[in-house]
């Protein structure tokens, strides 16, 4: 199955994006069908309310699903879980997104500023403040010098650079399993219109 992604980073994305604590359910319900709420319960030692309430947070963001089935015994309703893979896929390829355009924004905000600082390391300030006092440090009157950012800038580049990949594969295996859909629904379409033809035939043939 293509748009899978590792246990690793899912569980970071679980954790990071929904809640930490719900982890543990993910693990249970992946490549597995119709998990009833109940044998979750049992095996994590939660209550049916507290599993209830860690699923409906995953299914705010469509990481699961429920089909409800009447207990003919009880008359009630029972719960049961499927984790979508694709969603998850898709929310972590937008996480990523996101995170490139939040280090851009940084990117350009430390390509912008510079700092001073004083070689005692009493003072440090913004190239305003600096001028302000005539790049004399206001504690101990030294000459301030220009603060290099190169190492920080240097940073978010491989940051960015890292992400920017990981979203060319992500964007890569949707656009495969997009064509693969296509494919299915044609295939699917001419097996309809061949029919159809078919019967049309039979019928013409029945006058
Ligand atoms: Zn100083």
């Amino acid at each position: 199955m293509v748009m899978k992604l590792s246990e690793e980073v899912l569980n970071e994305l679980i954790s990071q994006v929904v809640r930490k604590d719900a982890v543990a359910i993910v693990n249970l319900l992946r490549g597995k069908k119709n998990v009833s709420e109940v044998k979750l319960a049992e095996k994590l030692k939660l209550t049916i309310n507290q599993i209830r309430s860690l699923l409906y947070s995953l299914s705010n963001y469509g990481l699961v699903t429920n089909i409800r089935k009447k207990d003919k015994k009880k008359g009630w309703y029972v719960y049961f879980w499927n984790f979508e893979e694709e969603t998850a896929f898709k929310l972590k390829h937008e996480v990523n997104q996101k995170k490139l355009d939040e280090l851009k924004s940084q990117l350009k905000i430390e390509e912008k500023i510079n700092y001073y600082i004083c070689p005692d390391e009493c003072e440090r300030v913004s190239s305003e403040d600096a001028l302000e006092c005539n790049f004399k440090c206001p504690d101990c009157g030294k000459l301030m010098v220009q603060e290099s950012n190169i190492p920080g800038i240097i940073k978010i580049r491989e940051e960015i650079k890292k992400i920017q990949n990981e979203l060319t594969e992500e964007k890569l295996e949707i656009q495969k399993d997009f064509e693969k859909k296509i494919a299915k629904t044609s295939k699917k379409i001419k097996k309809i219109v061949k029919k159809t033809k078919k019967a049309v035939k039979n019928k013409k043939k029945r006058r």
